[in-house]
């Protein structure tokens, strides 16, 4: 499926939770979860191939994994790190999150199920449950990074050209855009 680029309403539009635990379901699962790994990123939510609704999947160390209606429990002790969006190309800063996860919420079945994560694990569960919510880690920068973030993604091609068109950013050239980091 293609990727939902920064510009897209989509991106900044909190999504539904999810009520029934169908096929389709397993389908958008399974969509993103291929999405994901094509990419390749570590991570990818439902409104970043443009579905509207509480699903994310993640592939950290060597490990995927999938949630639906997340919430969220954050340690008080924080990590940095760099973090890309696979809906932002090439653009990576430093971003900081908790340290620690503890996330609740559902399997493709319905079933209840708890996700515990530190460093990475922590930091996609973070990223992607913002998704859902309508928030992109730009949004979780510093205010100085985040005005050097938007001045780079106005200075972009997939940006740029598109916005002064006022067309939807799509992206065209390398697909190994966020060097792992994606999320
Ligand atoms: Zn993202």
């Amino acid at each position: 499926m293609p990727i939902r680029l920064f510009g897209d309403p989509v991106l900044i539009t909190p999504a539904a939770e999810v009520i029934d635990f169908d096929k389709e379901l397993r389908t958008l699962v399974s969509d993103l979860t291929e999405t994901m790994l094509n990419a390749p990123g570590a991570g990818l939510a439902a409104p970043q191939i443009g579905v509207p609704l509480r699903v994310f999947v993640w592939d950290v160390d060597e490990a995927l994994g999938h949630l639906i209606n997340p919430t969220l429990d954050l340690s008080p002790e924080l990590q940095e790190g760099t973090e890309g969006c696979l809906s932002f190309p090439e653009i990576l800063y430093d971003t900081p999150r908790a340290m620690r996860v503890v996330a609740k919420g559902w399997n493709m079945y319905g079933e209840p199920i708890s996700v515990e994560g530190s460093e990475l694990l922590a930091r996609a569960i973070q990223h992607e449950t913002d998704h859902l919510d309508g928030i992109v880690f730009i949004d979780r920068l510093s205010p100085e990074n985040r005005k050097l973030a938007m001045k780079e993604i106005r200075e972009s091609d997939w940006f740029g050209t598109a916005a002064s068109a006022g067309l939807t950013p799509q992206f065209k050239t390398s697909p190994h855009s966020t060097f792992g980091l994606g999320l």
